[in-house]
């Protein structure tokens, strides 16, 4: 396994890839490595000869109150799950060589990633656009792999491939749960341990949700209502920011569950934001 931290020398690397005509699969990630980025290291290998993860805490993608600071890492255990997985190459840039000082060009969605977490994580998906678009010209993937747990990004980066005609093919993998049934995510580390007790609650919620539905249950304020309830009694967090049932495709909101629905949630548990979702049918 190659560890690569040079912008220039993964570039190149990409290049002499593709020119030897193996198909480069790729996963970003900001590290601190779990089971469900593994998940989409599994997806990216079964469709490609070479399997670049990158690692990089995104600043641009980072409110000026939010946890970059703090975001975790652990670079030598990343590694160690990285080599076991059969990732070929970790590319780990150093923000410098990511963002020079006069970096003036970003990238904006203008309808996807106005809702759900765009309402309360300004400028987070602009961010976000932004280096998976650097990213995709210096690691040049034929396959970009990302996790249904972030569905709205994930949507938002196919309108981008799509609108802006990256020649890359985007495969969205299933969520990966703890034994629980809380959604892992590198700041579930964050969480206390009465808080990790009542965080699996925010799950709980979506199944009554999915329950409710195959009950015959159609209308989205009875489903949201049920979840709120469940949260605010049993996950009893710092804030609800949102629960919302939105179209999958257009990610607006429906009042009746006709096509496919993403049921989304984001609540702050104690000091840490979590999100989750359930898609129906
Ligand atoms: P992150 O390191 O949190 O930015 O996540 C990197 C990628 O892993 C994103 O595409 C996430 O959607 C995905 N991911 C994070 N947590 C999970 C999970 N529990 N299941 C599946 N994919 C995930």
């Amino acid at each position: 396994m190659k560890i690569i931290s040079m912008v220039s020398a993964m570039q190149s690397l990409a290049i002499q890839t593709r020119q030897k005509c193996r198909c480069i699969g790729f996963v970003p990630t900001m590290g601190f490595l779990h089971e469900g980025h593994m998940s989409l290291v599994r997806i990216a290998r079964n469709k490609s000869d070479i399997v670049v993860l990158s690692s990089f805490v995104n600043p641009v993608q980072f409110g000026p109150n939010e946890d970059f600071d703090k975001y975790p890492r652990d670079e030598t255990k990343d590694d160690m799950l990285c080599e076991r997985e059969g990732v070929d190459i970790v590319f780990r840039p150093s923000a410098d060589d990511i963002y020079t000082n006069d970096h003036s060009v970003y990238v904006e969605e203008e309808k996807l990633s106005t809702g759900l977490c765009g309402k309360f994580r300004p400028g987070h998906f602009q961010g976000v656009l932004t280096i998976v678009a650097k990213l995709f010209n210096i690691v040049q993937p034929h396959v970009a792999v990302f996790g249904g747990k972030d569905a709205q990004q994930a949507r938002v980066i196919e309108q981008m491939v799509r609108d802006l005609n990256f020649p890359v093919e985007i495969i969205i993998g299933p969520i990966i749960r703890e034994p629980d049934g809380l959604a892992m995510s590198s700041r579930n580390t964050y969480l206390s341990q009465d808080e990790r007790k009542r965080a699996v609650n925010i799950y709980v919620s979506l199944c009554h949700a999915r329950r409710l539905y195959e009950q015959g249950v159609r209308n989205t304020s009875v489903l949201r209502g049920k979840i709120r309830e469940i949260i605010e009694t049993d996950v009893q967090p710092s804030e609800i920011e949102y629960i919302e049932a939105v179209d999958y495709t257009t990610l607006q909101p429906v009042t009746i569950v006709q096509n496919i629905t993403l049921v989304a949630v984001a609540v702050k548990v104690g000091r840490t934001r979590l999100i989750d979702n359930i898609l129906i049918p």
